[in-house]
């Protein structure tokens, strides 16, 4: 199933993206289904005359998971870590399909990074990776926007991962998808610059989950990036930037400049 979150009238609205006699469709849902469930309103909208919004705002925090591909690691002159590196990117970070990226001018190097994102369906510390499948309620795409050369000069991430708009989420969650093997790629301008496979994951996302909540609570909502594949580069104001995970779809964002 597919959720998408849209702008309504007044405010967000979530549904089911199915289709309707060959017409792209979504079911208008009661409420977020992350807390209400899948209650229908009888109303359907055409998937063509809404405006997508990032599927979901975590509550509380995006969280991300560096060098977990060995190829773009090791592009990045990085050894693979021991046990997931991971990392914090603010809620404020995130975008929907369509949003502008804006461009800061504190950087000269700022990169994309094409990642499958899983999103958390339910609190939880402690999970197994054998029991991690029943925390997450689905999986979107996800674009790990990155001022490389902030990342290099500060040390700390939080900066470079942190800027608004550096975290386009969408376009709708799927929650119902086998994460170990999906493509992930990534096209700048049309042109292909990463293609990668989640089976090159150096740890599974289940992997990820029980290492993550191990130390912190997870929420509903939170999201977790689970690390791009080579081909990383670089994008400037103008640039389009298209991530398409397998079994999912694409996320296309535009690059602005700061005003
Ligand atoms: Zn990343």
């Amino acid at each position: 199933m597919r959720v998408a979150r849209f702008a309504g009238e007044d405010d967000p609205q979530f549904g089911v993206v199915g289709d309707e006699d060959g017409v792209p469709t979504i079911a208008v849902l009661k409420g977020d289904p992350l807390y209400a469930g899948f209650e229908l309103t009888g109303q359907k909208v055409p998937l063509d005359d809404v405006r997508l919004l990032a599927p979901v705002i975590p509550r509380s925090k995006v969280v991300g998971v560096g060098r977990n591909y060995a190829a773009h690691a090791a592009e990045l002159g990085n050894d693979v870590p021991e046990r997931p590196l991971v990392f914090l990117k603010p809620n404020t970070t995130v975008v929907g399909p369509g949003d502008p990226v804006v461009h800061p001018d504190q950087s000269e190097d700022v990169q994309f990074e094409g990642e499958l994102a899983v999103v958390i369906g339910r609190i939880c510390k402690d999970v197994s990776a054998e029991d991690a499948p029943k925390v997450i309620f689905g999986y979107t795409v996800g674009n790990d926007v990155t001022a490389r050369d902030l990342q290099h000069s500060d040390g700390q991430w939080a900066r470079a991962k942190g800027f608004d708009t550096f975290c386009p989420l969408g376009p709708w969650i799927e929650t119902n998808l086998d994460p170990a093997d999906l493509r992930v790629s990534t096209e700048l301008n049309g042109e292909q610059r990463q293609d990668g496979r989640t089976s090159d994951m150096v740890f599974s996302v289940a992997d990820v989950i029980e290492y993550v909540s191990s130390f912190m609570t997870l929420l509903p909502g939170d999201v977790i990036l689970t690390g791009t594949p080579e081909g990383v580069g670089r994008m400037v104001a103008g640039d389009r930037v298209s991530v398409t995970v397998e079994g999912i779809g694409t996320l296309t964002n535009q690059v602005v400049p700061h005003d």
